[in-house]
């Protein structure tokens, strides 16, 4: 039987039967596993079974997030690493090493924009920025010969912008290249990115997925329906030694993992020899987090939805960043895909000094100032001076982001609360 999303999260991928009939998935705090027979040895080392072996590549306890995640996607396969930045640039990696290039958008997390150009092409990996995503046809005039991915993001951050994912999609399966999409800002309750074509999702489990501000993971999904054989992807047809059977016939990434060749090679390549590995610790908070997934973001939503429009009418504010905000030209593509809410992260521009605007931040009390989003507390932060100080000022412009541009992240607090913390700053920064 097919279960709702909100069984899933607490259900999926875990059979206590399995486990001494533990209630709570048990941590496994070990390095290795007993391989038992000298043929069942031969048969993890042919990778014909499933079974973890060593944590750095697998665990019962990290098995279990990497199962109940797929499941809320309704997809094949799942790998947990040990952050976001491990999961973007083990994807990267794993698409377009040795010379390919990666397509994206410039509504980027910090870390990314900065990512790509620093040690990805260091690595090999070559990328194209377009400057405006909201014109889909823009990732089809930069296509290259060489590309080999888009790489996009559901809800950007910090401006919460949403982009034509279906129209994105139709352009790289046209051109035989999968889409790539940063789901962290949405999480999979607000969009499951499979399902309007994306082939690719990776996640900072760090934010929304934890949702309590303790532990950074990441995650990579696959679907498992593209075609990665099409001669535009040597990479996985390459025969390698360590992927040999028990003939000693070396075999092609292709051929060890047809179904999810691209979780496959950053399970048996990226994690193995690059080693971001989550542990199994982690791994259970993040499951924690998840149980409670849907209620926190939906709170969030309508928190958001409360701040947003108290700042609309706010005279210290020029303008807000949501898909609900006054003026906003998203609202129809979030309420095409994102049914749910878009999320509790947002922007607005402050209508004040820079002084003023210090002030400002200086004067809440409630919210945190942190390099965080999707915790239970509420978060503010200066994005161009701290998150995204990364950016040079010509991709600062690309964006959209100015130094008046303040970002929040709504968490579980009461939001009339909020709003008066809010309220209480700007009559400070303004005496
Ligand atoms: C935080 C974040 C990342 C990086 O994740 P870490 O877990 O901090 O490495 C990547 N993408 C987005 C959208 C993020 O918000």
């Amino acid at each position: 039987m097919a279960y709702n999303f909100d069984t899933l999260k607490i259900r999926a991928g875990y059979d206590p039967l399995q486990h001494n009939h533990a209630v709570s998935v048990p941590i496994y705090q070990t390095v290795a596993f007993e391989m038992g027979s000298t043929e069942r040895a031969d048969a993890l080392f042919a990778f014909e079974l499933e079974d973890p072996l060593y944590t750095r590549v697998s665990n019962p306890t990290v098995q279990v997030l990497e199962k109940r995640v797929a499941a809320l996607h309704g997809v094949e396969s799942a790998v947990a690493v040990a952050s976001g930045m491990a999961a973007i640039s083990y994807t990267a990696l794993a698409l377009a090493a040795q010379g390919g290039r990666i397509l994206t958008s410039p509504r980027l997390y910090g870390g990314a924009v900065d990512g790509f150009p620093s040690i990805l092409a260091e690595l090999g990996v070559k990328y194209d920025m377009i400057e405006n995503p909201d014109d889909s046809n823009e990732f089809e005039r930069n296509i290259k010969d060489d590309t080999k991915a888009i790489y996009i993001e559901t809800i950007s951050n910090p401006l919460a912008t949403v982009l034509d994912f279906e129209a994105i999609a139709d352009i790289a399966h046209k051109h035989g290249i999968p889409l790539v999409v940063d789901n962290t800002a949405a999480t999979p309750y607000l969009f499951n990115p499979f399902e309007h074509g994306a082939d690719i999702v990776v996640y900072s489990a760090t934010k929304a997925l934890c949702g309590h501000g303790n532990v950074i993971a990441g995650l990579i999904l696959e679907k498992g329906t593209f075609d990665y054989g099409s001669g535009k992807f040597p990479l996985f047809e390459k025969k390698l030694w360590f992927l040999r059977d028990r003939n000693d016939n070396p075999r092609s990434i292709l051929e060890s993992f047809p179904k999810t060749p691209v979780t496959g090679k950053i399970r048996a390549v990226h994690l193995n020899y690059l080693g971001a590995a989550l542990s199994p610790f982690d791994a259970y908070l993040i499951l924690l987090g998840i149980e409670t997934l849907s209620e926190r973001v939906s709170k969030q939503v309508s928190s958001a939805l409360k701040i947003v429009e108290y700042l609309d009418n706010n005279e210290h504010v020029n303008s807000v960043s949501y898909p609900y905000a006054k003026n906003s030209k998203y609202k129809a593509l979030a309420d095409k895909y994102l049914p749910n809410g878009a999320g509790g992260l947002f922007s607005f521009e402050f209508n004040g000094t820079e002084e003023q605007k210090r002030k400002f931040i200086e004067a809440v009390n409630i919210f945190g100032y942190q390099a965080n989003i999707g915790d239970a507390k509420s978060l503010i932060v200066n994005p161009a001076q701290t998150t995204h100080g990364e950016l040079t000022y010509e991709q600062r412009d690309i964006t959209g982001l100015t130094l008046s541009t303040i970002r929040l992240s709504i968490g579980l607090e009461d939001p009339q609360d909020l709003i008066d913390d809010l309220d209480q700053a700007f009559e400070k920064a303004f005496k």
